[in-house]
């Protein structure tokens, strides 16, 4: 059982949880951490063989253009991320069009390798975007793995499927929600963010092996390069849920993570989209 993994590349102050305390105007006078964070994910999967997703936003692309082609040099995929993490509900159907164009040219011009794949900025293709996967379709994606079928309190789309499905009638695009598991007639998230990080390793093991051996499906796994760094800045001014969600457990998500990528077979998004493809057909 082929699972997808993916990396999604932003730096510390880019998340979400941080939108309303750090203006989009001022980052390029932060201090920048993705790269070597970046660099220390590489070593853990090589370390472990696993090849794997970044998918990546274009802000990034564009001010690290070595580490975009260590990247792909290392056999893994290079996908979209978005432009600068707008969420896709915030941006309208023509804006999101030319913030993923804008994107795709800056990641393939810097990687050297073509984008197949994209994942929305903290899952935010739901009921309120009906247009975005056909826009993803129209400029010739393979798949998106853009839906939490879930409800959370900042992102969700409850009625999804929980699997791999064909979002655009009469297009090829397949949609890969990310992973989450029946616990009593009820979904939870179990394909990583603060899920992943805040609570026991057992857990999201047991979830994983659920989805697999049960339901004979992959998982769709996720994280980020800050989770792994304890050093990072903090951001004091953040709402204190924000700060709780984001800081916790930064120390102990690598040796997580290694166990995840020992206990199960991991492999890139467009092999498993690939392969759900042709499963769906
Ligand atoms: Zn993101």
């Amino acid at each position: 059982m082929l699972n997808g993994l993916s990396v999604d590349v932003e730096d510390w102050f880019q998340v979400g949880a941080f939108e309303k305390v750090i203006d989009r105007a001022d980052w390029d006078g932060i201090d920048r951490r993705v790269e070597r964070n970046c660099d220390a994910i590489l070593q853990m999967f090589g370390d472990a063989g696993v090849k794997a997703t970044f998918f990546t936003l274009g802000w990034v692309a564009e001010r690290h253009p070595a580490m975009m082609r260590r990247i792909a040099g290392a056999g893994h995929e290079i996908a979209s991320h978005g432009w600068d993490h707008a969420r896709v509900f915030t941006l309208g159907e023509a804006a999101f069009a030319q913030d993923i164009d804008r994107a795709r040219k800056v990641l393939e011009d810097t990687s050297g390798s073509a984008v197949t794949g994209y994942r929305a900025p903290s899952f935010s293709i739901d009921v309120r975007t009906p247009w975005a996967h056909r826009v993803l379709a129209e400029q010739g994606y393979a798949y998106s793995s853009s839906v939490a079928p879930i409800v959370h309190d900042h992102y969700g789309w409850r009625e999804a499927p929980r699997f791999a499905f064909r979002p655009v009638a009469g297009a090829d695009l397949i949609e890969i929600p990310v992973t989450t598991a029946e616990v009593a007639g009820r979904r939870m998230a179990a394909g990583g963010g603060g899920f992943f990080r805040l609570l026991p390793y057992g857990v999201s093991r047991w979830a994983i092996r659920q989805v697999n051996a049960r339901e004979g499906r992959p998982a769709a796994f996720y994280f980020h390069p800050w989770e792994i760094d304890p050093a990072q800045p903090r951001m004091a001014h953040a709402p204190l849920r924000s700060r709780l969600r984001h800081y916790t457990n930064l120390s102990v998500m690598a040796g997580k993570l290694r166990r995840l990528l020992g206990d199960f077979q991991w492999g890139r998004m467009d092999d498993v989209a690939a392969r759900e493809a042709a499963r769906t057909a």
